[in-house]
């Protein structure tokens, strides 16, 4: 942006130093000279903007919105291209609200920015300047006036919320002159010089790159500033008189110049410039990065950029800035709640830097704002009909609205919001639906610490610290003090960690993804650490001031009523996330209210009130669902909980997982080592009782919804033994000697086993296997109905690629039945049908459907053969092509539509046309996904079949894709 910058500095070259720093460091520095990886290097080249996005390049319309003085030219309707904070700066301006003037500059720029090689495009420059006057008028101040500054921020808003991920920079038009003009304006040289020297640290960190070096070491400008505390005698930064901020500025710049080489720009437009060009770039920092693929935000959708007058709340004690919710973002409750802090600006709030106070204090220290907060609040939830995350500032006692967005929630609170808004008439139930993230509800399962346990832990001293509440839920685990090291234990299959810090910091994020839960020392509700807690929907405590860290010793200490106790790396500790309690050791856990009601049934629900609330959107989402749910199940307890989670079925038993159950392994494995068909067939006499048993169980527990069992699938290599003993227990078992055992196991491998001897081919091979198991389905079904009960089996036929192979599997299975019937003079109702699951039964499902009464997509097979990818292997490329958004998520978690997809469409259409009422479901690991659930309700399949614990979630997913269609 050549135009805007009338001075353009010449030594904005921070280039060379870093390059330096590579050469002597010999580690290659990020684009803030934070120290990254040589795979964090790949994965910022590889989630490059792409250039292909379809989105307007060159031929931008308008670049630029204004907003204040009561009107604006946006609205809330226009997140795509003002990005969230743009839209409601200016819906709350038009809604009168007390907002600062500013403008945004689009995401379309960003767009433009990157296409364009990282530079501005040159129309923006003129924009911008004429929307900087438009500012000075509604101020009255101008922009780089030594005798009347205008400040402005320079803030990201990208069109999804990502909270601290990209950049920020306050006080943007300040130097030597504009800070003596402030300080003479305002009568107030203390603030003019405060809010001078966080500027050069903010813009010397976001802009001009100087972070601290290693991990260790403590931020570089906070280094100067404890310093000159410790110099000044003082303990708070509000007690460092003006001249030692003067002082502050002068050290910063000095070390500015020292570590990254560059004067600091003193012209306010070549300010602008770099702020604006950090913003965007910040877009494509590693965290931001990261963030977007944790959260499935595209990489093109770019942030906007907000530059808004500034307004200060660190002007003195009638001044002060906060943060809050106009519900309880942990619990959902109805009470207004946040924090503020008097005489201070906004990001010492979110930063996490000072522990706040909670925001009903506002009302004694500024009365008047408080009771305009509340009518704020109350104004905002009408007009938006959602709990709103709000961050303000009051400037010698006049409140000013900064941001308003949906707030982010737990899954206890989305829950709670959602149903408490329809019984207010807030929203109908249809919203209440659309609002609660299904994953979220996996929160409500969680575990809980034991009552006893606890109490006991309690009892025994080792409650160690009382904290804030951040994120619900109990976690035990080993302390771990640095976020990579915990992504890194993670890696090597470590899952109970608890991360500990003394604040977190949007570097953190991996990190944090890793670990069960984290704690922090310091930070309010609203810290960075509270925010991703709500949103990873982990346990977290923040603010808890008892901790202190020596992360050099690798330890923290925590300061207790009985003394100082020593925490060291590695060490178990317990963290209550609904009570914000720190315990020493390992606390165990205990099902969450959901669980004690529904499946372990020790609950009353008049006593459960997170239930009751559960169990009202559950009932509006069944109201709402097209797609019927069902459960992978294989065990009669695990049927029992599916349908206490809502299943109307089973979608899938595989009967192998029943041979790994007490005394059936063994006659399993001489099934398969067994030379020929009697002595095979003796083998399938000795586990046709124990199958049948369990059939029935499941059968009972199912109580006359239809139970899809599939026929034996897997490679049978899973089921041979791969130690001594094992192999001596099956000689032993088969009167063979441990050689001949050997040897048939050693017959027995294949090349890949995947695609090997597996699926109905093993029917095929061995039809007596297919014939043991119809056996003990019929006689199980016939044995149930003749004690009363109704049942409704079935049978599947796996991997299927030919019709053939059908015919031959489900004559075998009809003829079984048919014997059954004979023997036990009784019928009961039946079907045969088919896993699609290999792509030559998707695309002949037309001749597949002329023999099976029902296709079950097995996705997961679907997707490895499709893709042509193990699916036990796949963990080997997974992150490489996420990097480089080959993936854009992991098809075996998601279905790919533009490849699975199309081949399911085409079995869909084939199976259909020849049988128009096909009943027709899917029971890979994608059933219990909302995206995929999404898919097979617009695909038309008739039930989506999971694992009984995600039940809740397909079930809200199928609502909200029937909400989506209607
Ligand atoms: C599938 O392939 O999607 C399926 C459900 O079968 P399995 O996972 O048992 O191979
Ligand atoms: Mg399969």
């Amino acid at each position: 942006m050549p135009s805007l910058a009338k001075n353009k500095s010449k030594s904005l070259k921070p280039k060379k130093v870093a390059a330096k720093a590579v050469a002597k460091n010999g580690h290659q520095n990020g684009k803030n000279g934070i120290r990254v990886s040589a795979k964090t290097a790949v994965l910022k080249k590889a989630d490059k903007f792409s250039k292909a996005t379809g989105k307007a390049t060159g031929k931008a319309g308008k670049r630029i919105y204004f907003f204040g003085g009561g009107k604006a030219e946006g609205t809330k309707e226009m997140k795509n291209l003002l990005g969230g904070k743009g839209a409601n700066l200016a819906e709350m301006a038009n809604i009168g609200l007390p907002v600062p003037p500013g403008f945004t500059i689009t995401t379309d720029v960003c767009t433009e920015f990157y296409t364009g090689g990282k530079k501005l495009p040159k129309a923006l420059g003129p924009d911008i300047r004429a929307s900087i006057a438009r500012m000075e008028k509604v101020v009255g101040a101008k922009f780089g006036d030594p005798s009347n500054p205008l400040l402005v921020s320079v803030r990201s808003g990208a069109r999804a919320s990502m909270p601290g991920m990209m950049d920020t920079i306050l006080n943007l038009g300040l130097n030597d002159k504009t800070a003596e003009g402030l300080a003479k304006k305002s009568g107030n040289e203390r603030f003019a010089y405060d809010s001078y020297r966080r500027f050069v640290a903010m813009y010397g960190d976001v802009v001009l790159g100087m972070k601290p070096e290693k991990k260790e070491d403590h931020d570089p400008f906070d280094v100067i500033l404890g310093n000159k505390k410790k110099a000044r005698g003082v303990k708070l930064d509000s007690e460092l008189p003006a001249d030692a901020l003067k002082e502050l500025v002068e050290e910063f710049k000095a070390e500015i110049k020292i570590r990254v080489g560059v004067d600091f720009p003193s012209d306010p437009y070549a300010q602008l410039e770099g702020a604006i060009k950090a913003v965007f770039q910040s877009w494509q920092n590693d965290r931001a990065i990261l963030y977007r693929r944790l959260n499935n935000i595209p990489a093109e959708w770019g942030t906007a950029v907000n530059v808004q007058a500034m307004v200060f709340g660190n002007k003195g004690s009638d001044s002060a800035t906060g943060v809050c919710f106009t519900r309880d973002p942990a619990s959902g409750e109805n009470v207004f709640y946040g924090e503020f802090l008097v005489n201070a600006q906004g990001e010492d709030v979110v930063a996490g830097i000072r522990t706040p106070e909670k925001i009903e204090a506002l009302g004694n220290v500024l009365p008047q704002a408080y009771k305009q907060l509340l009518d704020i609040r109350r104004k905002l939830e009408k007009h938006y009909k959602d709990m709103q995350d709000i961050e303000f500032t009051i400037e010698n006692g006049k409140l000013y609205m900064l941001q308003c967005r949906n707030g982010k929630r737990t899954g206890f609170a989305g829950v709670r919001i959602a149903v408490e808004m329809v019984e207010e008439k807030l929203i109908p139930k249809e919203e209440a639906l659309r609002r609660v993230e299904p994953e979220a509800l996996n929160q409500l399962l969680r575990p809980v610490f034991l009552p006893a346990a606890k109490k006991q832990a309690v009892a025994e001293g080792r409650l160690l610290a009382k904290g804030l509440p951040a994120g619900p839920g109990a976690a035990t685990g080993k302390v771990v003090f640095f976020a990579d090291e915990a992504e890194a234990l993670a890696a090597k299959g470590e899952t109970n960690l608890i991360l500990c810090r003394h604040e977190t910091s949007p570097e953190d994020i991996r990190g944090m993804n890793a670990s069960l839960g984290f704690m922090t020392a310091f930070g309010g509700m609203t810290s960075h650490a509270a925010l991703v807690a709500r949103q990873m929907g982990k346990v977290c405590i923040v603010g808890c001031d008892a901790l202190s860290f020596d992360y050099h010793a690798r330890v923290m200490h925590v300061e207790t009523a009985k003394g100082r106790v020593t925490i060291k790396e590695g060490d178990w500790v317990s963290i209550d996330g609904f009570a914000g309690e720190v315990i020493n050791g390992r606390v165990d856990t205990t099902p969450s209210e959901v669980i004690r009601v529904l499946i372990e049934q020790n609950l009353d629900v008049s006593e459960a009130p997170v239930f009751q609330r559960y169990a009202k959107l559950m009932s509006w989402a069944d109201v709402a669902r097209k797609l019927r749910v069902r459960a992978n199940a294989d065990q009669p307890d695990q049927s029992s909980a599916a349908v206490a989670f809502g299943a109307e079925g089973i979608g899938l038993c595989r009967t192998e997982h029943m041979f790994f159950g007490e005394g059936k392994i063994g006659p399993m494995r001489e099934m398969i080592v067994a030379e020929n068909e009697a002595d095979r067939r003796r083998a399938l006499d000795k586990l046709l009782p124990l199958q049948r048993e369990d059939f029935h169980g499941i059968f009972k527990a199912m109580a006359g919804r239809p139970v899809t069992i599939r026929t034996l699938d897997p490679p049978l290599h899973e089921f041979l033994p791969h130690d001594d003993a094992g192999v001596a227990d099956l000689a032993r078992a088969t009167g063979r000697t441990v050689e001949q055992v050997h040897a048939r196991i050693d017959e027995l491998k294949e090349s890949n086993p995947m695609l090997g001897h597996r699926g109905c081919r093993l029917g095929i091979t061995y039809p007596e296997i297919t014939e043991m198991q119809a056996r003990a389905v019929f006689e199980a079904a016939c044995d149930l109905a003749a004690e009363g009960g109704t049942v409704f089996p079935e049978v599947m036929i796996p991997l299927v690629g030919t019709k053939k192979e059908l015919d031959l599997q489900a004559d075998l299975v009809r003829k079984t039945a048919d014997a059954v019937f004979a023997e036990k003079s009784r019928k009961v109702a039946y079907t045969v049908g088919t896993m699609i699951e290999v792509p030559r039964a998707a695309v002949t499902a037309g001749e597949i459907a002329e023999t099976a009464e029902f296709f079950s997509f097995g996705t997961n097979d679907l997707t490895q053969t499709t893709f042509g990818l193990s699916r036990d292997d796949v963990p080997r490329v997974l992150a490489a092509y996420q990097a480089r958004d080959i993936y854009q998520v992991d098809p075996f978690v998601s279905i790919d539509r533009k490849g699975v997809g199309a081949l399911m469409k085409i079995a869909v259409g084939q199976g259909r046309a020849i049988k128009p009422k096909l009943k027709l479901g899917i029971c890979g690991e994608h059933g219990g996904d909302p995206s995929s659930v999404e898919f097979c309700h617009e695909i038309g399949l008739d039930y989506v079949s999971c694992s009984p614990y995600r039940l809740p979630i397909a079930r809200l997913a199928a609502a909200q894709a029937a909400l989506k269609t209607t």
